[in-house]
């Protein structure tokens, strides 16, 4: 199968990186979000993320004019009818992301693959809302996408063989490299790392230390290029949470019992960089330690 077309369901910071690593490698794509308002937020992301890498000589200017001219963005699923492969990324959420499975469904053609960038949530159970489970598998990339090389590729218990191999191969054409991980919760990268930066939320909220003497002993003490709680803020306090909540749930073990400081900070609305406000300020030009 010759895949050319590719959908992106979600145009926040992973759905951006996404459709910007495709379309920097000759693909067209098209990108959809919950509304007008979110999908031009999307696409000003994209296009400052190229604009930097002219700045810095990485891209030249006529590059950026010809990736983002192979980008389509919409919040109509009908911007899908063409696509070879759809790639859901939209919030770590398994009721938002069933239902936009069961509408993408409505407009594909039948050749048409699907893949979940989720976090940690169930392959299987979001294939089982498809009219394809053997058609989608969980294609998981890092953040930020255009930097990271690591892709992890997911089977549910009813993806094809050919499916996991056309989407192993597309990681490939992307020069990134593919790790296999087995469809338990939250996967390989985030079953390790999300319940070390929720120790470090713990760490905090007992008074162990404080934002930057956590960050600081963890960089120098364990040569880690960011602290885990400026990594928290990176990844957003929102995703933390919910892949925690999935990781509690799906093992029924109390050792993956969410920090309540991660909870609050969710329910003030503070959710890192993205809102400007996590562990760190985000107002002003250097970050500074809330705690
Ligand atoms: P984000 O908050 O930056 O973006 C989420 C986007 O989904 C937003 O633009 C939002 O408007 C959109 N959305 C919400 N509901 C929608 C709907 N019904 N229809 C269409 N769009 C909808 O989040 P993110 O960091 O880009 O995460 C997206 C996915 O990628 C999640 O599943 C997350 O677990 C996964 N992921 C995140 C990271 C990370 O470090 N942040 C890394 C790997 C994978």
């Amino acid at each position: 199968m010759n895949i050319q077309n590719i959908g992106v369901i979600g145009s926040g910071q992973m759905g951006g990186g996404i459709a910007q690593v495709f379309a920097a490698k000759g693909f067209h794509v098209s990108v959809l979000d919950i509304n007008d308002e979110a999908v031009a937020k999307g696409k000003i992301q994209v296009e400052k993320n190229l604009a930097r890498d002219v700045e810095r000589g990485r891209l030249t200017a006529e590059g950026l004019k010809e990736t983002m001219a192979r980008i389509s963005w919409s919040s109509e699923y009908s911007i899908f009818s063409g696509s070879d492969l759809v790639i859901e990324a939209a919030t770590e959420d398994e009721d938002i992301k069933k239902s936009i499975l069961r509408e993408l469904c409505s407009v594909l053609p039948d050749h048409t693959l699907i893949a979940s960038n989720t976090s940690s949530i169930s392959i299987t159970r979001l294939a089982a809302q498809t009219d394809r489970p053997g058609k989608f598998c969980g294609m998981h990339f890092m953040n930020p996408v255009p930097r990271m090389q690591l892709v992890e590729l997911i089977r549910g218990i009813a993806t094809d063989e050919t499916t996991y191999q056309i989407v192993r191969e597309l990681t490939d054409k992307l020069n990134k490299t593919a790790v296999n991980a087995e469809d338990f919760p939250a996967f390989i990268v985030n079953r390790i790392l999300l319940p070390m930066i929720n120790e470090a939320v713990y760490t905090l909220y007992e008074g162990v230390g404080s934002v930057s003497a956590i960050d600081t002993a963890m960089k120098l003490g364990t040569n880690h290029p960011m602290g885990p709680l400026e990594l928290a803020d990176f990844i957003g306090l929102d995703t933390c949470l919910a892949v925690m909540h999935v990781l509690h749930e799906g093992l029924a073990d109390t050792k993956y019992r969410p920090c309540p400081l991660l909870v609050k900070y969710v329910e003030a609305g503070w959710l890192g960089r993205k809102t400007k406000r996590g562990f760190y300020d985000y107002s002003t030009n250097e970050p500074v330690p809330t705690r």
